[in-house]
């Protein structure tokens, strides 16, 4: 980037001026990465999770194969470096046949394609809708799809897929391990982190903050969210809940107390500007006590929380009807 983009003076930003944060939770941060930049550990029995600090997948040895969870750009080629170690260490076969999308997103399976044409990819129908309408070739469509429950069964191992209505994306599934008391479910809950921007820029906001139930309808030991630091238990998933739950309770309060009218009379024809005013208001004023409250307990609880209630404030208004103004 020339120095004109960046104003008169490029070395003007330090790391001084840049906002401080609460420090993350010890118990949030990742394990430490090897060499190669990933960290791979046992999740239950032959399953495995793997993660370069940011995205996580998962892979199961099975005496037939290795099935893989998700394939992130960003862990890429380690996927099968990881692979490799483990089927080494452990003498069973290291070929990836079979990918298990959780969901169509490009940061999850980016890397589907480093596994060749002859790897079986699974994955919901409307995955297979969006990714014929991306044509991504990194991304090659699932051979094997489903619309609501689909039981793979590889070298004796029984993995369950269900669709269980729209959350994070049309097409974000429930993957159950039975046998491993694992579930996947990518992009809702992150155990020990506040939600990414614009609440996980989830695109179905109450199916987002209906999930966590529908995934503790399971029964499981160990949660993989698909990113940052670790695995996650039930205990993650309800203090989500509670958080999702406070940052409710807060954006109600505050869609009935704050007065748009101050808003109007100072921007006048300027709509945009007033109704700007009202919502960032509304959703600072929603955001201070959640703040307060989960920061030390949820790493980033400072960071994305406004997007976020924002994201949630006006799913609360445009999906449930609250807070709108009836002319009189
Ligand atoms: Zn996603």
């Amino acid at each position: 980037m020339s120095a004109h983009l960046l104003g008169d003076d490029p070395g003007s930003m330090t790391t001084t001026e840049l906002p401080a944060y609460a420090p993350v939770p010890e118990s949030s941060t990742a394990p430490a990465v090897n060499e190669h930049g990933y960290y791979v550990g046992r999740v239950e029995k032959n399953l495995y999770w793997v993660t370069d600090g940011g995205y996580q997948a998962a892979f199961l040895t099975t005496p037939d194969g290795v099935v893989l969870f998700d394939a992130p750009p960003s862990i890429g080629h380690n996927l099968q470096r990881a692979i490799d170690e483990i089927a080494v260490a452990n003498d069973v076969p290291n070929t990836v046949t079979h990918l298990v999308y959780s969901h169509h997103h490009a940061d999850h399976i980016g890397a589907s394609s480093l596994f060749g044409a002859d790897v079986v990819r699974i994955g919901h129908a409307e995955t297979k809708r969006l990714l014929l309408r991306a044509d991504d070739p990194a991304r090659p469509a699932p051979d094997v799809t489903f619309d609501t429950k689909y039981t793979l069964q590889v070298g004796g191992e029984t993995i369950n897929l269900a669709w269980l209505g729209s959350n994070h994306t049309p097409d974000n599934i429930y993957i159950h391990l039975p046998d491993h008391k694992t579930l996947i479910l990518i992009d809702v809950v992150i155990p020990g982190w506040a939600s990414f921007a614009a609440f996980n820029v989830n695109s179905d906001v109450p199916g987002s903050i209906a999930a966590p139930d529908r995934a503790l309808d399971f029964p499981w030991k160990h949660f993989i969210g698909g990113h940052l630091g670790r695995l996650g238990t039930r205990e993650d998933l309800a203090l989500h809940q509670q958080y999702l739950a406070d940052i409710v309770a807060n954006v109600r309060i505050a869609l009935a107390t704050v007065d748009p009218m101050p808003f109007y009379a100072k921007y006048g024809n300027n709509t945009w500007a007033a109704v700007k005013g009202y919502l960032d208001t509304a959703s600072a004023q929603a955001a201070a006590p959640v703040v307060e409250k989960y920061a030390g307990v949820l790493g980033a609880a400072d960071v994305f929380i406004t997007s976020t209630v924002f994201a949630i404030l006006e799913s609360m208004r445009l999906d449930l009807g609250e807070g709108l103004f009836l002319h009189p």
